[in-house]
């Protein structure tokens, strides 16, 4: 509708104006009223000789960083990266903040084509933009010009006017979003001009600037205009090549740094997975020792500051967050300071082991930041310098101490059973032992021939993430050789921190059983009908999702299928749920109590505003903590704090 309208009006200006036989050939002279090319040469080589050395010199230094732990998934990665591309969502959240980066994007891509088409119309002397081509590519040209505009207005009104805490807002910031902005603007005022000096009759194909050749035609004659049209031309391409050769030195840089760094990007399990004993695979105590995928990162950081949003240990007060830890890295890289240690110099060292691994920061990083496996690279640093906090080595010691009491253990399980419970660290938290009794009642009452394990050693995830990589080799060999006999055997856990560390991480050592979380069993047994979950009192029930089962292994289903079973409970789905769950701050081995106490005020906090009476979780440690929380605040409407397998036990099984 609009296009042929369009048209017929350009058919009547171009009859006003005695031009209709050159209608369909509608066109503009390449260089219009500059004459040589000269100009533009000169800028295309300083441009070029910017572009060369800007990536040349990020490259090398992306490049000095050390392989990292895992490659393949060549087909995968490449279809994640042009889902993020296309789409842009996961770069951006909420509605009004997507369409302004679609715009900016989207508005770019098409006018860098139009350029790129008008380059090769200049240099291969061949016209291809004419005629109906020509009016199309005004009219495009134009829209891409004020979508980029609407979204630059847009971003500077988020950073600028709206200015949320997390955002930065330093002249690294603005600085691209002005010179686009610039470019933009002098492209429609050199187009106001040309039209006006030429009389343009195909002027309404370009709206924008037809628009501002009303605005100009005014006070401008033709001489005028056509000494305007040649200063405003240099002004433009001045502005566009700046932007161009500026690119690899500014933080336009994340246009190729944030491609680059979703591409390489690695679930976490497999990140885990993949053997740290290898050289890839040692800790990082310097800028040196950095993976290129965490080089690449620090170009990459657009300094959103999502990654504060519900990070535990910024939210506790410390100085530390993702977006701090590489903005650091990368001034300590751009001096060229390689051997600087990162513990102390990037990251905080009461930060760095506080850190609960809790990942919220990578799920919400739009250049996907693999954060959790850089702080604990960084650990293993630490730990290969014997630099760990008194608190730690002590917990060290206890792992120790409980492997040299392996002797006392059975050599191996008992087989012949359907199922197999792993007990977990019940002297670390006797909450594992209550529901594990819990589940043993359900399973009885179910009728499943079980037999409760007896391992040797700690599953070993928390020494892990603490660093101490050869400590958690000793633990797994023994739970290994204890496994062996199970071949494809199912082996229940009711810790997301057994069930992530089991399920991803002893595969590679060699253990072939199947692991599963309770949550999981217990609901393949109530959809065989083997449990058929009763009665609850009334209740208001909110799930909490365990970091290590929701954003780790992506298991948010299990749990809510079977409370959704229970009757009278009524299930009410937070803000904060799913990938989006808040961290109790309790995992990643982190012995920092103060950060997990204050997460857990908070979360339970959060989960109570909902209007939550029962919070259910499928975590000893959340459960833990939680109640901790609930205790310290001593509400006058206490609210029940329960593991699944509780409220299960407690609903009336028939
Ligand atoms: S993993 Fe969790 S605690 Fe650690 S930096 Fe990320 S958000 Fe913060
Ligand atoms: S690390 Fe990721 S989430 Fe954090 S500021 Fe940088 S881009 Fe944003």
């Amino acid at each position: 509708m609009v296009l042929p309208a369009l048209f017929e009006k350009t058919r009547v200006v171009a009859e006003k104006t005695g031009k209709v036989a050159y209608l369909m050939e509608a066109s503009r002279q390449v260089l219009w009223n500059i004459g040589s090319s000269r100009f533009l040469d000169i800028c295309t080589f300083v441009t070029a000789v910017s572009l060369a050395a800007g990536f040349s010199g990020r490259i090398r230094a992306w490049l000095r960083g050390r392989k990292g732990t895992a490659a393949g998934q060549v087909s995968e990665r490449l279809r994640a990266l042009l889902r993020a591309v296309s789409s842009q969502k996961g770069m951006i959240r909420g509605g009004m903040y997507l369409g302004m980066h679609r715009c900016i994007v989207y508005g770019m891509l098409f006018l860098f084509t139009g350029t790129v088409m008008l380059a090769i119309e200049m240099h291969l002397g061949v016209n291809f933009i004419h005629g109906a081509v020509y009016l199309a590519f005004g009219l495009i040209v134009d829209l891409a010009g004020i979508a980029v505009l609407i979204g630059l207005s847009l971003a500077i009104y988020k950073r600028y006017v709206v200015r949320p805490d997390r955002l930065e807002s330093g002249l690294r910031d603005i600085f691209p979003l002005m010179l686009l902005a610039m470019v933009v603007l002098s492209g429609f005022l050199l187009k106001g001009v040309r039209i006006v000096a030429t009389a343009d009759p195909w002027a309404v194909w370009s709206p924008v600037g037809h628009a501002f050749a009303l605005l100009l035609g005014v006070p401008l004659d033709q001489h005028g205009a056509l000494r305007l049209h040649r200063f405003i031309w240099h002004g433009h391409v001045v502005l566009s090549f700046s932007l161009l050769a500026l690119a690899p030195w500014s933080k336009l840089l994340h246009m190729l740094a944030v491609p680059l760094s979703i591409f390489s990007r690695f679930p976490i399990t497999m990140r885990m997975a993949a053997g740290f004993s290898e050289d890839s695979g040692r800790g990082a105590w310097t800028v040196a020792d950095c993976t290129r995928k965490q080089l690449v990162e620090t170009d990459a950081c657009v300094e959103c500051g999502r990654c504060k949003k519900l990070c535990p240990v910024f939210l506790g007060g410390m100085p530390f967050a993702p977006m701090i830890l590489l903005k650091r890295l990368r001034n300590l890289v751009r001096k060229g300071r390689w051997t600087s240690p990162l513990a102390g110099q990037v990251i905080d060292e009461a930060a760095l082991w506080s850190c609960s691994l809790c990942l919220s920061c990578e799920e919400r990083c739009p250049m996907n930041g693999e954060h959790g496996f850089g702080i604990v690279a960084i650990r293993r640093g630490e730990n290969e310098r014997n630099r760990v906090p008194a608190m730690i080595a002590a917990r060290f010691d206890r792992n120790l101490a409980s492997l040299a009491d392996a002797s006392n253990c059975p050599t191996a399980p008992h087989p012949g059973f359907d199922v197999y419970l792993w007990p977990g660290c019940k002297e670390s938290n006797p909450d594992q032992s209550e529901i594990l009794r819990n589940v043993q009642q359900l399973l009885k009452k179910a009728g499943v021939n079980f037999s409760v394990l007896e391992p040797p050693a700690c599953c070993g995830g928390p020494v892990r993430r603490l660093g101490n990589e050869p400590l958690f080799q000793r633990n797994v060999a023994l739970n290994v050789g204890y496994l062996e006999k199970l071949k494809n055997a199912t082996v229940v856990t009711c810790c997301p921190h057994c069930f992530n560390t089991l399920g991803n991480e002893y595969p590679v050592f060699g253990a072939n059983v199947k692991i599963m979380h309770h949550a999981q069993y217990l609901s393949g047994l109530a959809a065989d009908k083997m449990l058929l979950p009763g009665k609850s009192s009334a209740l208001k029930a909110a799930y909490h999702d365990p970091c290590f089962l929701g954003r780790y292994n992506g298991e948010y289903t299990s749990a809510r299928a079977l409370l959704e079973s229970v009757a009278g409970l009524s299930l009410i789905e937070m803000k904060h749920s799913r990938q989006k769950s808040l961290c109790c701050g309790s995992g990643g081995g982190t012995v920092a109590a103060e950060t997990a106490r204050q997460a857990g005020q908070r979360l339970l906090t959060r989960i109570c505003e909902e209007g939550a009476e029962a919070i259910i979780t499928g975590c000893p440690y959340c459960r833990e903590i939680l109640r901790a929380a609930a205790m310290e605040q001593a509400s006058e409407k206490p609210v029940a704090i329960l593991d699944v397998a509780e409220i299960l036990h407690r609903a009336e099984i028939p």
